[in-house]
């Protein structure tokens, strides 16, 4: 599948992908589609070069190699100082699977072997495909230093903040999980009655320790802000897809209380290898996540379901 410009998507038959140096041929099982694919697809994306397969979050098996491996998706150099310090995802020479270079919507793809990263024995791929976008959310828990028993305030009820509180419960913290979108919530229950992760249209009183933002509107953020406790720390999650400017009220907030703000993006070998760990202790409840199993001519209709808001996790089955 093959994306040539915002909008167009097309499925396509072509040659196989030459492995290069330090490469391997994967044979894609499965790939699970995420709101950043139907941005790539009605927006393009900062990362973005094209034409590009997409597809970013794969599991798939190796000839010669027994059990299935997900793919980390980044590629980096192993030297610089980001690379050295254990923020891979940062590295200077960043390639990304399904953004820099050919991903997973496809039978065959070509990845480094470094970035295999094995599933453990019985865990089904198509749940182990989502072990990148947990991963994700683990580095961002990462990032502000979530210890046990603090409360974290998770801001939107979409399939990446329902990730989230999966993270938030493998730090032995308090996850609270806030959508005013009732119907989210809704989707979103039979996973959180699998998982034990508590949600509401409205957050309670806290104090909050940590406040995520799982929803890439700017007023999200400002709220999140607003409830974070004196000394707190905020993580900017979703990167923000409207333009509006940042009123000084808001970074006053941040200087008044001394509140910690910290970026997260992407995901480390690490975490992935942490997030399969996590999947495997809650196969029932991530499975509740998987709203829908598709084929690769169901994509464009998956992608719209997901820009809308309408799904959860959709996996596609190659
Ligand atoms: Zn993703
Ligand atoms: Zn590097």
């Amino acid at each position: 599948m093959i994306l040539r410009r915002a909008g167009r998507l097309e499925l396509i038959e072509g040659p196989a992908p030459e492995p290069r140096e330090g490469e391997v041929l994967l044979k894609t099982a499965h790939c699970a589609l995420c709101r950043t694919d139907a941005k790539m697809w009605r927006q393009g994306h900062r990362d973005l070069e094209l034409p590009r397969v997409p597809g970013h979050e794969v599991c798939g098996v190796v000839e010669g190699e027994p059990g299935h491996f997900v793919v980390w998706p980044g590629a980096a150099c192993g030297h610089c100082g980001a690379c050295l310090s254990g923020r891979e995802n940062l590295c200077a020479a960043m390639r990304i699977l399904g953004f820099h270079r050919d991903g997973g919507l496809a039978d065959l793809v070509a990845v480094p072997r470094g970035s295999l990263v094995p599933v453990p024995h019985g865990l089904e791929g198509h749940l182990a495909v989502l072990a990148e976008p947990l991963a994700c959310t683990l580095n961002a828990m990462d990032r502000v230093a979530l210890g046990p028993g603090e409360r974290v305030l998770i801001l939107g009820g979409g399939p990446v903040g329902l990730l989230m509180g999966l993270a938030v419960l493998a730090a032995r913290a308090c996850p609270s999980i806030v959508d005013p979108d009732r119907r989210k919530l809704a989707k979103g229950r039979l996973f959180r009655l699998g998982t034990g992760i508590e949600a509401s249209e409205a957050p309670g009183a806290g104090p909050w320790d940590v406040v995520v933002n799982a929803a890439p509107d700017g007023a999200t953020v400002l709220e999140g802000i607003s409830r974070v406790r004196k000394g707190g720390r905020f993580c900017l999650f979703s990167g923000l897809t409207s333009p509006e400017a940042v009123p000084v009220s808001w970074l006053n907030e941040i200087h008044y209380r001394e509140i910690q703000v910290s970026g997260a993006y992407g995901c480390t070998r690490e975490q992935m290898r942490r997030a399969l760990g996590i999947i495997a202790a809650h196969r029932a409840g991530v499975e509740m996540l998987i709203e829908e199993r598709v084929s690769l001519d169901h994509v464009t209709d998956s992608l719209s379901a997901i820009w809308d808001g309408r799904a959860l996790k959709v996996v596609v089955d190659l």
